[in-house]
This record gives structure tokens, C-alpha cells and sequence, in this order.
């Protein structure tokens, strides 16, 4: 296949649907978590859950970037959009989520300079055409979007751009899935593996699901027809007993990544020995911060950065969303209280969080017999 649309065919989606059918065994249930937003977002998007078995479930993990920053880090953020001279860019759904003393766009309403840009560059583009201003970066995203930060931070070097840093909070895919296998309270039976993520770090990191867990996983494209096909990978391993890393996404991800995008990365970052996730905690190593040849770009070490840590608030169960441990219209205040025109947690806010996703798409319950 070669077209958008071809992924999209709603014939070869029924003959998947069938397939899936006859690959289930009557009476066992399943519980696989897409890790990635961008499958939730397709999942709903698309009706996928409807076309599964009532016996295969979908839950959703914590690969939505928005989701997993946690209010401390919002706060750091507003801070130093309030510091004199600065101008501090991010990407638009940043600046609607809600940290202890408001929002990003609140913190602008009241006189910060802070602006939505598209991609890093554009926050770059931004120093140099102002050059009495400090401009940082809200930086955020897993290893997908971490390369173009780093070839922006090596751009920002090689052109002596020196009023422009970045606010670093990019993640790591590997430790929070290590952390939800290690959860006593969440019980899976396969993975569709993150395929944007993919792209970058390949089909290896990855192995040690399978290796240490016992638990299938499939990288998975974001079509329907890409999720479709990868569900019904993961029963046919189940069904014969195997257990691999298979990749569905193979028109994408190379096995071995892009090591061009990971040398950049190596380059210009370093692993923090503990970084805050929103619901999950601290997680050892899975968060970056710029490496000391990098130091003189990082605004955690040009600006004063609060770094205090928040507790969500009492009524929001970003975390167990997170976790797979409850879905969206469980949280006593999805749909009232919390809305995406009136976010109290982060899946909220980002069209590729879980409770943003159900609410988009009329998700308010879902309640199907088994099989
Ligand atoms: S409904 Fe709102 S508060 Fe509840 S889990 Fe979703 S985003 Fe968090």
C-alpha cells in the first residue's frame, strides 16, 4: 500500500475486524495498552474499539507529551515567563495546562511575554529577529521530538545566537513502561508499541518487554488499518506461544532507529537521574536536561527556576489515566468539571490525551458484553 487512503479502507478494516474475531479465544479476556497518544486519538478517531471483540480492550498508556508534566514543571515554566527580558515560546497546548498558580495563557494575560510557536526553530527565529529579548524554549516531547530540539540547540551554537535557551523537560519512552510492568495494580497482555518514538530509538529498546515480562509488542502505525493489523499480531503471537518485539510501522521505523537523530541527541543532552512524571511520580533517568557542552543554552542553569514540586489536584486522576487503571469517564469530573474548554488535568488538554480523545469523540461510557 502506498496511499494515506489505502490505510483507511473500511473493507480491509472489516476483513481485520473478522480476523481479529476468529483469532480470540471465547472467555479470555485481553488488555492491551496502546502506549502512544496518536493510537488513542486514531482509536477513537476512527471507531477501532468498536470493530474489536467486547473481549479485547484497549487501554491507554502514557505517551501523550502534554499529559505526563507535571504542575511543578508548568509552574518552573510560568516563572520564567515572569522573569524580566524574557520571552518564553512553547508549543500551543502547553499553554493551557493548568499548573498550581494558573496556566501559561493566564501568566500572558497578565503581562508575560509568552508565544506559541510550531517547532523550536520558530522560537530560534524569534531570538534572532529580537535580540534585546531572552527567549526560551519550552521544551517538550519524548525521542520523537527531542532531535529537533537538539539541532536547533547545535544551530543556536553554530550561528552564535547567545539570547536564546531552552527550559528542558523531554522524556524517555523506556523507563515508564519498565515502571508500569514493575505496577502491581495493572495486568497486560501485549503492547502496540510507540511508533513515533519508534521512528527514532527503533524496534530494540523495546525488547525487554518481551524478554523480562513475558509480553508481546507490536510498533504500530496510526492508520486504522495499522492499528487493526497490529491488534490481531499480538493475538497471533498470543495464540502461538511467541513472544517478540514485532514491527507493524516497518514503512517507518527503521529496527535500528535513526542514528543520525540519536547522535544529535547524545550530543546536545544527558539523562537526569530522576525527572517528575504527572500521576507516575519520579522515575529514575527518564527525563533529559542539556549536557554541560550545552550548559550556557540551558535555562534551568542561566534563569532562577523555582523547582517545587506540586501535587495535583485532589478531584483528577490524570495518573491512573496514565497508568491504564481506569479510563477517562471514570474520573468523577471528566465531562463536568473537567473539560477541554476547562482542563483540571493534562489528558485533557492535548488532542492526543486519553480524556480529551473520549470526550472529542463522544466517549462518555462504554460498557459491551463479553464474548
Ligand atoms: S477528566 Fe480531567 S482530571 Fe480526570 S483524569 Fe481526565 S484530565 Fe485528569
Amino acid at each position: 500500500m502506498r496511499f494515506v487512503d489505502e490505510f483507511r479502507d473500511p473493507e480491509l478494516g472489516r476483513v481485520l475486524a473478522t480476523e481479529i474475531l476468529a483469532a480470540v479465544e471465547p472467555g479470555r479476556h485481553y488488555k492491551f495498552m496502546e502506549v502512544c497518544g496518536g493510537h488513542t486519538h486514531s482509536i477513537y478517531k476512527y471507531g477501532i474499539d468498536d470493530l474489536l471483540p467486547a473481549n479485547v480492550e484497549l487501554v491507554h498508556g502514557p505517551g501523550c507529551p502534554v499529559c505526563v508534566i507535571p504542575m511543578g514543571r508548568v509552574d518552573d515554566g510560568i516563572a520564567l515567563a515572569r522573569e524580566p527580558g524574557v520571552t518564553l515560546a512553547c508549543f500551543g497546548d502547553m499553554l493551557r495546562v493548568p499548573g498550581a498558580d494558573g496556566t501559561l495563557l493566564d501568566a500572558k494575560a497578565q503581562g508575560a511575554d509568552v508565544r506559541m510557536v510550531y517547532s523550536p526553530l520558530d522560537a530560534l527565529r524569534i531570538a534572532k529577529q529580537e535580540p534585546d529579548r531572552e527567549v526560551v524554549f519550552f521544551a517538550i516531547g519524548f525521542e520523537t521530538t527531542a532531535p529537533s530540539t537538539a539541532l536547533t540547540l547545535r544551530r543556536a551554537r553554530a550561528e552564535g545566537v547567545r539570547n536564546f535557551s531552552c527550559f528542558c523537560n523531554h522524556v524517555t519512552i523506556v523507563p515508564p513502561l519498565r515502571a508500569l510492568m514493575d505496577s502491581p495494580d495493572l495486568r497486560l497482555d501485549g503492547f502496540l508499541g510507540p511508533g513515533h518514538v519508534a521512528t527514532v530509538v527503533g524496534a530494540r529498546p523495546f525488547e525487554f518487554i518481551p524478554r523480562s515480562y513475558g509480553r508481546p509488542v507490536v510498533i504500530s502505525g496510526f492508520e486504522p488499518v495499522d492499528v487493526l493489523q497490529s491488534v490481531l499480531m499480538i493475538l497471533r503471537q498470543l495464540d502461538e506461544g511467541r513472544c517478540e518485539v514485532e514491527n507493524q510501522y516497518r514503512r517507518v521505523v527503521p529496527h535500528e532507529g535513526n542514528l543520525k537523530a540519536l547522535e544529535v541527541m547524545a550530543e546536545v543532552f544527558a539523562l537526569r537521574p530522576h525527572f517528575e512524571w504527572r500521576g507516575l511520580g519520579f522515575i529514575s533517568q527518564s527525563g533529559l536536561r542539556l549536557s554541560d557542552d550545552y550548559a550556557d543554552l540551558d535555562a534551568e542553569r542561566r534563569f532562577p527556576v523555582p523547582g517545587v514540586r506540586v501535587a495535583d489536584p485532589k478531584a483528577c486522576q490524570c495518573g491512573e489515566v496514565l497508568k491504564g487503571v481506569i479510563k477517562p469517564w471514570e474520573c468523577k469530573v471528566f465531562g463536568t468539571a473537567c473539560t477541554p474548554e476547562r482542563p483540571i488535568g493534562t489528558c485533557m488538554v492535548s488532542s492526543e490525551g486519553a480524556c480529551a480523545a473520549y470526550y472529542n469523540y463522544g466517549r462518555f461510557a462504554r460498557e459491551r458484553e463479553l464474548v
